[in-house]
């Protein structure tokens, strides 16, 4: 074993971590309370504004976590105990905000589809109707098949029975166009492993004013003391007697962090959407041609992770042995009821370049004796 060895990343999550990220990451060490520190999440926290497009009055910050605080948090915050959430799910994740909102004593209405299969918005409707809940919270990105779900149609259901809204943004804000304030999210959060391509540890949070207005009317503390907003709040933003001290922020984290959002800013998001759009079509075209296909209809397919079927007969344990033995790229199989049958490769971030993707055809154009697959890739690229 030689860890030091690098391994091409084709996962959905983590991601390669983009260069200015990984050179952030040896700036000389600084206190958490260093003005220095202070002044660089001050130019975060506007860049996370950008980047989830929030509206007047909201709040957005860095958890000292992955994205599951993220998601935790959320709950945590906006709801008390005995609070009604209705969670809308369709896989891995939205099972996973299910389990952490009952956890929480949150009265949970789960409306739930097959693993793969599109949300049906009728049924959430009449749930939401029915069951009047304080929020509604879904996941726009279903990592675990490859499904996207419909986020602003969602917000219309949230806005009919005045509903707070909860969006896991992990898969898309970073690399798909994301509008808290045009659609009305109230909270979202990601992770900064995924569409951003820093090092897993932080997850950058949004909440809008309605959202803490609701927090500031709670009639009970927030049931964990380390995702407390208004704990956070302190630390961001400087009260009359400056900022005070929560935790020791990983700094090192926040510089990376904080260089990712920066590159993706600076790469513009829609230049981001436009190269996972034709790499994505690039791959399922080159992959087709030996008997993959796509796991998800174009209609609610998620960009940034595709999800492919195995052609008959391929070795999904032995194949992906060979790609990280013999050619050091790692792909992900399937979860839950999809193992192995589908990969899920990730087009997040530093995922999505071509030059990765030529890799994995050419390693694959080995393994299958499929000589021709980089060439294939090669033209589908050309085209665009
Ligand atoms: C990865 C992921 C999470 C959880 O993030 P961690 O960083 O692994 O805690 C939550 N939601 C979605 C959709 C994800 O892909």
């Amino acid at each position: 074993m030689d860890i030091s060895k690098p391994v091409l990343l084709l996962t959905p999550g983590p991601t390669p971590i983009h260069p200015r990220a990984l050179a952030a990451m040896s700036w000389p060490m600084r206190g958490h309370m260093d003005p220095e520190v202070f002044a660089y999440n001050d130019r975060i926290v506007a860049d996370l504004h950008t980047l989830y497009k929030t509206g007047p009055g909201a709040f957005a910050s860095l958890l000292s976590g992955t994205g599951s605080l993220g998601m935790e948090a959320g709950f945590a915050n906006l709801l008390e105990p005995g609070d009604r959430v209705l969670i809308v799910s369709n896989g891995v994740f939205g099972e996973r905000m299910i389990e952490m909102a009952q956890r929480l004593s949150a009265e949970v209405i789960p409306v739930c589809f097959p693993p793969g299969e599109p949300i049906r918005l009728e049924l959430v409707r009449e749930a939401a109707h029915k069951n009047h809940p304080k929020m509604i919270a879904m996941v726009h990105g279903e990592t675990s098949t490859g499904v996207m779900n419909p986020v602003k149609e969602l917000a219309a259901i949230a806005r009919e029975v005045e509903a707070l809204y909860s969006v896991d943004a992990v898969t898309t804000v970073g690399m798909l166009d994301f509008d808290m304030a045009a659609w009305g999210v109230d909270y979202a959060y990601t992770g900064s492993q995924k569409c951003l391509s820093a090092p897993p540890g932080l997850a950058p949070v949004a909440l809008s004013a309605r959202a803490l207005e609701v927090i500031s009317q709670r009639r009970t503390p927030v049931i964990t003391w380390y995702s407390d907003v208004l704990g956070m709040q302190n630390y961001w933003e400087p009260g009359e007697n400056g900022r005070k001290y929560h935790h020791t922020i990983p700094v090192q984290l926040h510089w990376a962090t904080g260089e990712a959002i920066r590159a993706a800013l600076d790469e513009s998001i829609a230049a981001r959407a436009e190269r996972v759009h034709w790499l994505g079509q690039a791959i399922l075209q080159t992959l087709e041609t030996i008997g993959f296909t796509a796991f998800v209809p174009q209609a609610y397919r998620l960009p940034t992770v595709v999800a492919v079927r195995l052609p008959a007969g391929l070795d999904d344990a032995k194949v992906r042995h060979q790609l990280r033995h013999d050619h050091h790229i790692s792909v992900t199989g399937g979860l839950g009821q999809t193992a192995g049958k589908i990969w899920r490769l990730g087009l997040m971030g530093e995922n999505a370049r071509p030059e990765h993707y030529l890799e994995l055809m050419t390693a694959l154009a080995e393994i299958l004796k499929a000589p021709q697959l980089p060439e294939l890739f090669k033209a589908s690229c050309v085209v665009r």
